[in-house]
């Protein structure tokens, strides 16, 4: 699934509901879903970073439709390399 679809889907799913919660309490559960993903990359399975990183891509697609940001758009800042430096790898601190 390309990343604009993920973002559609989201909204699709959950859209009517998250606009009516509102970005802030969004974030909050956000930031929930980092703490869950933090627990699963360092004590959990590969099942679980899995569910933990799909439902982290959840929230900040909320987050972004929500903020009227196009992720894909978004995800085109490091479509040519490193936005600092321009190269790929990053060749930054070398
Ligand atoms: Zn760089």
């Amino acid at each position: 699934m390309h990343l604009a679809e993920f973002q559609q889907q989201m909204a699709t799913l959950y859209g009517e509901r998250d606009r009516a919660r509102g970005l802030a309490r969004s974030f909050a559960w956000f930031t929930e879903e980092c703490g869950e993903l933090s627990r699963a990359l360092f004590r959990g399975d590969h099942a679980d970073r899995e569910r933990e990183f799909a439902d982290v891509l959840a929230w900040l697609a909320s987050l972004a439709e929500q903020a009227d940001v196009d992720l894909a758009t978004a995800a085109e800042r490091y479509a040519s390399g490193c936005p600092r430096c321009g190269s790929t790898p990053c060749g930054c601190g070398r």
